[in-house]
């Protein structure tokens, strides 16, 4: 699991109110954005290395994120702005339309690998986790929260994992041209805004 979607321990036992969750929410699953990124590419700025990612103003989750990578599990995973995020009791990213409850059975869950993780913060909000381990990129819940929520869930490579091909597998079947070289120095571009 990626060092931000760890469960946080509050070092006292005690459950975290919201604000003290919000407070702590400009972190973005311990990823960097990378503002300016492409204000520097479009500039000529170009001698520093690039590598590629998903612009996610531009990504409409066709799910080739998962079936495409040339690494197995994807090198893309769902990433979670917690500042975007509403900490919704029912949050679409991770609950079907049509449940049965408001529980994690499969019948419930939108994620088909069971990636998405919740704890309890105090009524009626609770904060989300993505296990990377197990996310295969598919953007099943990206899609859910772009939808109905605020879209504090969006794609992003992952660094750790993307072997940084020259020509991208998945770049050249992307429906919606997501992807984009970014200098290596600033390699994600994570929404900060919701979604329009
Ligand atoms: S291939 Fe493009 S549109 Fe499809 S999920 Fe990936 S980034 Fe989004
Ligand atoms: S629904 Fe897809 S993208 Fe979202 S956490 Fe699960 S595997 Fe990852
Ligand atoms: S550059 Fe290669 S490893 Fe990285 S996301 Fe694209 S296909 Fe996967």
């Amino acid at each position: 699991m990626a060092e931000g979607h760890r469960k946080e321990d509050t070092g006292s036992g005690g459950k975290r109110s919201r604000r003290d969750v919000i407070a702590g929410a400009m972190r973005i699953g311990g990823l960097v954005a990378a503002g300016g990124a492409l204000g520097a590419l479009a500039r000529g700025e170009r001698s520093e290395p690039t590598v590629w990612q998903i612009d996610p103003s531009k990504c409409i989750q066709c799910g080739k994120c998962a079936t495409e990578c040339v690494v197995t599990p994807s090198a893309v995973k769902c990433v979670h702005t917690y500042a975007l995020c509403g900490y919704c009791k029912l949050c679409f990213g991770l609950l079907k339309d049509k449940r049965t409850g408001n529980t994690l059975a499969a019948e419930n869950n939108r994620c088909p690998v069971d990636a998405i993780k919740r704890r309890f913060v105090e009524d009626p909000f609770y904060e989300m986790f993505i296990d990377e381990s197990a996310c295969i990129g598919c953007g099943i819940c990206v899609n859910g929260c772009n939808r109905f929520g605020n879209g504090s869930l969006h794609l992003q490579i992952r660094h750790d994992r993307c072997v940084n091909c020259n020509q991208c597998a998945i770049a050249k079947v992307c429906p919606s041209q997501a992807f984009v070289r970014v200098p290596a120095s600033r390699p994600y571009l994570i929404r900060t805004a919701r979604r329009g």
